[in-house]
């Protein structure tokens, strides 16, 4: 991202200052995460261009906002921890590499991602977000990132393989596709449904693949909006 700032990022003060950003970023740190580049990058993507303007005051907040189509970004914590999990390994840190997103929703997590990885693919399946998000994104001068209206289930072949892949909504089952188009050494991160669990119960898990094995984390406990299959 360039120095150059959107018109609504200059109508950014009060609650969407860059002080505000900043806070978010302690609040970070004291909740455990640890990378600084990502929370260089946190503290640089301007959250509130991303949710509507009536709630812009509140993007800095810990919590998930909703960005329409019954659709939520997911609370500044969350969208750390996952793509921590995929930075961050015990021996140091890890090129996140060409990373793949499933779930644009507003194009939040995705700007991040592009600060942080050479080449990054977002693929939401609702046409009039992926458009809104394209909208968002347009002030930030991002080059490193595409957009793709698809369902994300099905993975992205004509790019694959991928070093990191993030899923941003919860599934029932891990997809296949997902798992497949994982490079050797590549990781990823994925809210499950856990079965016979309670209804609502959801795990945030990580994948490793090391040749034919995938090891598989359980990381936090977490709550999604479901990943659906088939295009909107
Ligand atoms: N990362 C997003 C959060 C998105 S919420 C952000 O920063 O705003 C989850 C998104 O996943 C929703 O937009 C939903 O439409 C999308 N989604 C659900 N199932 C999908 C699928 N099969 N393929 C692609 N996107 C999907």
């Amino acid at each position: 991202m360039s120095a150059a700032h959107g018109p609504r990022q200059l109508a950014g003060i009060g609650m969407t200052s860059q002080r505000t950003r900043a806070r978010m970023v302690e609040r970070l740190r004291e909740q455990g995460i640890r990378d600084e580049r990502l929370l260089g990058a946190m503290g640089a993507v301007p959250r509130h261009i991303f949710v509507e303007e009536a709630l812009a005051s509140r993007a800095y907040e810990d919590t998930a906002l909703p960005i329409g189509f019954g659709q939520t970004i997911s609370q500044p914590y969350v969208v750390a921890r996952m793509i921590e999990a995929l930075g961050v390994t015990d021996t140091g840190a890890r090129p996140l590499g060409k990373v793949l997103e499933v779930g644009t929703g507003c194009g939040y997590q995705a700007a991040l991602l592009a600060q942080l990885a050479p080449d990054v693919y977002s693929v939401e399946r609702l046409r009039a977000l992926s458009d809104r998000a394209r909208a968002n994104l347009r002030g930030l001068r991002i080059s490193n990132l595409r957009l793709v209206h698809g369902d994300g289930y099905a993975g992205l072949k004509e790019a694959a393989p991928f070093d990191s892949i993030i899923v941003a909504a919860a599934a029932r089952a891990i997809p296949d596709a997902l798992v497949e188009q994982l490079a050797n050494g590549g990781r990823m991160v994925l809210p499950l449904h856990m079965p016979g669990a309670a209804r609502e119960e959801q795990r945030l898990m990580l994948f490793e693949r090391n040749g034919r094995t995938v090891l598989q984390t359980e990381l936090d406990s977490v709550r999604f909006v479901p990943l659906t299959a088939g295009k909107g």
